[in-house]
């Protein structure tokens, strides 16, 4: 079974004005689409050809783990926002877990922000549990992704290769990582994942 290309969870224009339709559509249609083609293409008449997405991502090395890095880090990013997302975490676990690991959801967000911004060259920010049940705000080079390494349930994350941001942004990373954090983060997802995580 090859691995599929999810659909977009909402259309090309439902993050708009903080992520334009054109960004959405190339990032989408044309990035992500080619990741996806490319782990089909690498693992066509091998032994990865009927391993699940996350398998491969787990064992696998060089172009192939770019590549499927890069589709499960995409379909994870799609979640991470929602149309009229941002705001602050539903009263719940997720929030207690924020409030005691870094003080308040502003503190969290500065951290993630900071992160985001100040990586160099391309990669991923992320907001991870701990295998001991800690909060923690990282960020990753290229495809990597906490997957890979087993000791990180990713909780959101915000990519920030240029193709995420530059027809929106050119240059100016620090205001698409502003407008993530105050207009689009799905903290429902989040949610979502902490509660699975700390059932696991
Ligand atoms: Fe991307």
């Amino acid at each position: 079974m090859p691995i599929t290309l999810p659909p977009l969870p909402y259309s090309y224009d439902a993050l708009e004005p903080h992520i334009g339709a054109a960004t959405l559509e190339t990032h989408y249609d044309k990035h992500h689409r080619a990741y996806v083609d490319k782990t089909n293409q690498a693992i066509a008449g091998t032994s990865w050809e009927n391993e699940p997405l996350e398998k491969i991502v787990r064992e696998s090395e060089g172009p192939l783990f770019n590549n499927a890095g890069q589709s499960w880090n995409h379909t994870f990013y799609w979640r991470s926002m929602a149309p009229s997302g941002g705001g602050s975490p539903p009263a719940g676990p997720l929030a207690d877990a924020i409030a005691r690991d870094f003080g308040s959801v502003e503190e969290l967000k500065r951290e993630l922000g900071q992160a985001a911004t100040n990586h160099f060259a391309s990669g991923w920010a992320w907001l991870a549990l701990e295998r001991g049940g800690k909060l923690r705000v990282l960020s990753t080079h290229d495809a990597d992704t906490p997957i890979a390494h087993g000791e990180l349930v990713p909780l959101l994350t915000c990519d920030v290769w240029e193709h995420a941001y530059y027809l929106d942004y050119r240059n100016q990373r620090a205001k698409y990582v502003t407008a993530y954090l105050d207009h689009l983060i799905n903290w429902s997802f989040a949610e979502e994942n902490f509660r699975a995580a700390s059932r696991s």
